[in-house]
């Protein structure tokens, strides 16, 4: 197994922050991640693409950066015959997430084309149920294989136990730091029946009669473009916070006092403010703070303006969390994970 000391993790996290980690360990075989599983002793932190955190300029424990990769139909008709049109595939946690989307577009594997383009790997998709333009992970996921912390012991986590919710899993919670997950098993479909229930893909699209599985991923791919930045030039998190979902009466006084406010209702009778929005309205839309600053283009990213350090990303943040405090009375929290 590739182990490391004093490794510079830049190239490691779409941030771009020059973090130094004592050890790093990058499993690949069933063997490696028992064993790394068994042996790891906190502070560890496992690391994918590093396209949701903010990593500190210096590490003091162990980096487990998965680097397994393989993607596989699981024939799973056998003796059940044909399950409704569906096809199971597997894939590794080291696979990027982007690459596995484009693959099963290729193979007529259907049902990921709306989350085309989201940076990371495979093996995080579960954890904080990544999602966009009307589907999440939890839309497509069947089961989690991972490696229990301390023991090793391997294990298949079922769909329904995962508790997935919006940008959320138990991966995130109560499970957080117990499990390397080394591949996920996804339940595909092998007709294409494009999901146009977001606004600004169904306003896209011209021809939904003729639209292919290809072209779908290609137009939120552009969407994403024109929105968020590529992290190959400009380094961010992409969404740094979380939108607020807040009660009824909350919304309603807001609106009273902001009547242009954005906000979506939600399933519980509450409603999801736009953080992008409340930031804006706080000024801070282009703004930098030392050598971090929010994208001019959308105010929920913040962005790496040349060498920003974790302190710069981490300052900014707390301020614009104050701001919009101070303004609207509600309190936004980062969806990034920030690790000391
Ligand atoms: C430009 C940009 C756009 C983005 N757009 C979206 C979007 O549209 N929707 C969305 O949901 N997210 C989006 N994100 C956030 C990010 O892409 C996702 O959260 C992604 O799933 C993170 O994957 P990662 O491999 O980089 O994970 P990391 O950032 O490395 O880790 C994220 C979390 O997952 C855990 N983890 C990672 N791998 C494993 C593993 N194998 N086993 C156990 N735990 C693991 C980590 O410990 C950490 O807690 C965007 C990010 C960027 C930079």
């Amino acid at each position: 197994m590739n182990t490391f000391s004093d490794f510079s993790l830049k190239t490691y996290n779409t941030f771009g922050i020059n973090s130094i980690a004592s050890n790093v360990v990058m499993p690949e075989t069933s063997a490696d991640f028992r064993d790394t599983a068994k042996s790891a002793t906190a502070p560890f932190f496992i690391l994918g693409g590093g396209s949701n955190v903010v990593l500190p300029d210096r590490y003091e424990g162990t980096i487990i950066h998965p680097i397994n990769k393989g993607i596989y139909k699981i024939d799973e008709r056998g003796d059940q015959g044909c399950l409704d049109g569906r096809v199971m595939v597997e894939a590794a946690a080291g696979e990027v997430w982007a690459n596995f989307v484009d693959y099963c577009i290729a193979q007529g594997w259907y049902g990921l084309e709306n989350l085309a383009g989201i940076p990371g790997t495979v093996g995080a998709s579960p954890v904080q149920n990544v999602g966009a333009y009307g589907t999440e992970a939890k839309d497509v996921i069947d089961s989690v294989h991972c490696y229990e912390i301390g023991t090793g012991n391997e294990l298949w986590i079922a769909h329904d136990d995962c508790q997935f919710a919006y940008r959320w899993s138990r991966f995130k919670g109560e499970w957080k730091d117990c499990y390397i997950i080394d591949r996920v098993r996804f339940r595909l479909r092998e007709t294409f029946t494009p999901n146009l229930s977001y606004k600004a893909l169904s306003s896209a699209v011209d021809d939904n009669k003729n639209l292919t599985a290809r072209q779908l991923a290609d137009i939120v791919v552009s969407i994403r473009d024109s929105k968020l930045p590529n992290p190959m030039e400009i380094g961010s998190a992409g969404s740094f916070f979380k939108n607020p979902v807040v009660d009824s009466d909350t919304f309603h006084r807001l609106k009273e006092q902001y009547p242009e406010i954005v906000a979506f209702a939600v399933d519980n009778g509450g409603f999801k403010l736009a953080a992008g929005w409340l930031i804006d309205q706080c000024g801070w839309k282009g703004r930098s703070l030392g050598k971090a600053g929010v994208y001019e283009k959308q105010a929920l990213v913040l962005v790496n303006r040349g060498c920003a350090t974790s302190s710069d990303i981490i300052a900014l943040s707390q301020q614009i969390i104050s701001d919009v405090k101070a303004k609207f009375s509600i309190t936004i929290e980062p969806e990034a994970i920030i690790l000391d």
